[in-house]
């Protein structure tokens, strides 16, 4: 394979300066960076190339050799490119850094930003919030980035230092025999940075435990199991990651007598036998007041009756669910003895009816 031209690789003139070489570098590698072209070959070829440009350009004695004796002069010095991209993103720590705002030391794992952890919180509501909805504040307990500090983790005026161990690529390379292996960087944990006057509100975590008070808008219609989520309301994020979110999860308390079937409420009504023998027009309780219903002559236990549009609210869409009453015929007790009278006599009139 023939070898392109390593200023021709970068666009650069032969006579470019140090500042113009490393200018188009990071200009190519913004373009081709294998995170913003997944899959794309083309695009990773690229970004090899010219990152084995830049390696050989950005540095004074490896340029010269290869001004004077091209690419066989380098491979005859020991020079071979690199193998991936793990091996790119642990020369050029500093320029990914630059770049995108985050070391690439760690390859495409991206450093050590790391996205806050989500939590959860229980909500208990009443069954008459979870039918018209409610706004209500909640206290959470969360570790949030240090406000005096802001997450740096360094005293006022103290910044944290590179780490000399691996000059800031939170990566060493270890040579043994053929092999050159990349590890941890054993001095800094693979921050690439040692933090030397600690913020003395945070003792140098960047974070500190807070409670937040958060709005919650609870829509009209929820119902148990339901869940909000609060997008950034979670734990702040390691090294600039983002919040996690916040998910509420709902839990509706029961009602006395209202029972809900999706967005239906059910109730059971009891009548009197007089009523359900001779029909009535009856009240019956409704989440939002009173409604009249009337009852036909001869109604039995276990009938229903269906209140449209007196249900719940849809927590999609428009519109309401049904009410629907069940009615159960009580049978009297503590009959006056007058009561009993009439009430055989009524049973002597029933048997020469049907007789
Ligand atoms: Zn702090
Ligand atoms: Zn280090």
């Amino acid at each position: 394979m023939i070898k392109k031209d390593y200023y021709e690789v970068l666009g650069v003139k032969r006579n470019a300066s140090e500042e113009e070489i490393k200018k188009s570098y990071r200009k190519i590698a913004m373009q081709c960076h294998p995170d913003k072209n997944p899959g794309d070959k083309q695009a990773e070829e690229k970004f090899k190339e010219a990152a084995e440009a830049y390696e050989v350009l950005s540095d004074r004695h490896k340029r010269e050799i290869y001004d004077h004796y091209g690419h066989e002069g380098l491979s005859n010095s020991g020079f071979q490119g690199f193998s991936g991209f793990e091996d790119i993103f642990s020369h050029f720590g500093d320029i990914f850094e630059d770049i995108f705002g985050f070391s690439g030391a760690r390859g495409r794992s991206r450093s050590y930003a790391r996205a806050g952890a989500d939590l959860r919180y229980d909500l208990n509501i009443s069954f008459m919030d979870a039918a018209f909805g409610l706004s209500k504040n909640i206290e959470i307990s969360k570790l949030a980035t240090c406000d005096q500090c802001e997450g740096s983790g360094c005293a006022p005026g103290a910044r944290p230092e590179t780490c000399r161990s691996c000059q800031g690529r939170g990566q060493v390379i270890q040579s043994s025999g053929f092999f050159t292996i990349s590890t941890t960087c054993p001095q800094c944990g693979g921050h690439g940075k040692y933090i030397t006057k600690p913020c003395d509100k945070c003792n140098g975590s960047g974070k500190e435990t807070v409670t937040k008070s958060v709005q919650l808008k609870i829509p009209a219609g929820v119902e148990t199991g339901s869940r909000l989520r609060l997008r950034g309301e979670g734990e702040a994020g390691d090294h600039g990651g983002p919040n996690g979110d916040l998910y509420v999860f709902l839990h509706v308390e029961d009602h006395e007598f209202f029972t809900r079937s999706g967005d239906d409420v059910i109730c059971r009504i009891p009548i009197s036998f007089v009523q359900a023998a001779l029909g009535a027009t009856v009240e019956v309780p409704t989440i939002e007041g009173k409604e009249k219903l009337k009852i036909p002559k001869g109604a039995q236990t276990g009938k229903t009756f269906r209140l449209k549009g007196k249900g719940i609210p849809h927590i999609r869409g428009y519109g309401r669910g049904d009410q629907i009453v069940e009615i159960f015929v009580q049978t009297p007790t503590n009959l006056s003895k007058k009561q009993e009278d009439i009430l055989r006599e009524f049973e002597k009139l029933s048997l020469t009816n049907s007789a």
